[in-house]
């Protein structure tokens, strides 16, 4: 991954090497940190953001849930997103908004006197998992790492200490040559990957662990489901055995960084004849459809990134900064 010219970080755009934190920081020690995963595509009416304001609204309820006070409206945040991606002059993006405890303490229980800070880094990065993952999809196992329980820590909250969890997901299936592990929640069902949400395609059917099986609840899910939908695909949201991803026609996954991925393997069996399905692939074009415009975007998931950082008044700093 390569880094970019300018990061924003509590209001201004500062050059990379400069948007720092403390070793002190809480978030580092505890983390204690809710952050998105964005992506900008290039279409051609421009760079355009694919459901911002959502990700603003789960970054958002992800703060409320540990009592982060983010000293930014949903408006402010979503017009620094435009603000970094047009101040780096980047035609597509991956966008990464982090709200994290930056002040010291070794309280478990700050005061709201410990500051929240916000920073948004926009890099390009293709799929998770590669260009060639899309086309003939990748090999996956299941993890010997359980989910977490409900009432540990709420898996429908994307914090950073959550990540943790995907860590031991991820390290484990690389290192035993898989692309991804999927997780079973802690009853043994089907919950979802490292980074990823899981779907099944059975006679014709898409089956996917409901927001009860210790998942996070994608917005690429969210926008795959509505697209099956559209398509007269019938979805299923249910708990999941782990022996159906071994009877299944088409295993694929998805996320913001994975995109729309298919799973040609789980433990060394091949998933259906071992290559992408035809529901796969359906879903795959409709999605993908929607960033070149074979896809109607009917319902107003993109939205376009100015080509300039909005002009402020007294956002001198701005040009300083990336001078
Ligand atoms: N589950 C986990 C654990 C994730 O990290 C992600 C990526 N954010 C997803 C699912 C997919 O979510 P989304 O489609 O909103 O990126």
């Amino acid at each position: 991954m390569k880094p970019v010219q300018l990061i924003w970080h509590n209001g201004r755009l500062k050059p990379w090497q400069d948007a720092t934190v403390h070793v002190g920081a809480h978030a580092l020690h505890y983390g204690s940190s809710v952050f998105e995963g964005i992506r900008v595509y290039a279409t051609p009416q421009g760079a355009q953001y694919f459901r911002l304001a959502d990700h603003t609204e789960r970054l958002l309820l992800s703060a409320k849930v540990y009592d982060f006070d983010i000293p930014y409206s949903a408006d402010a945040i979503n017009r620094a997103c435009e603000d970094v991606v047009a101040a780096n002059g980047l035609a597509c993006a991956y966008v990464r908004p982090i709200a994290y405890r930056a002040g010291f303490t070794f309280s478990l229980a700050p005061s709201r006197d410990v500051p929240i800070e916000l920073a948004i880094i926009a890099i390009e990065w293709g799929s998770m998992h590669g260009a060639q993952a899309l086309e003939q999809g990748v090999d996956v196992c299941v993890s010997s790492w359980n989910r977490a329980a409900p009432n540990t820590y709420p898996t429908g909250v994307k914090a950073g200490g959550n990540y943790l969890s995907s860590q031991l997901i991820a390290q484990e299936a690389v290192r035993a040559g898989f692309a991804e592990g999927i997780a079973l929640a802690p009853g043994g069902l089907l919950s979802e990957g490292a980074g990823e949400n899981l779907f099944i395609v059975r006679g014709g059917r898409i089956l996917t662990p409901p927001c009860g099986s210790s998942i996070l609840a994608g917005i690429t899910r969210d926008s795959v489901l509505t697209l099956a939908r559209d398509l007269g695909i019938e979805v299923v949201e249910q708990i999941l055995p782990r022996e159906l991803l071994y009877f299944a026609d088409e295993v694929f996954m998805t996320g913001t960084a994975a995109e729309v991925t298919p799973v040609r393997s789980v433990d060394r069996k091949p998933v259906g004849n071992g290559k992408p399905g035809a529901v796969t692939r359906a879903l795959q074009q409709a999605f993908f459809g929607l960033f070149d415009g074979t896809t109607a975007d009917t319902r107003g998931w993109l939205t376009p990134v100015p080509a300039a950082p909005h002009a402020r008044a007294g956002r001198t700093d701005l040009a300083m900064e990336a001078a």
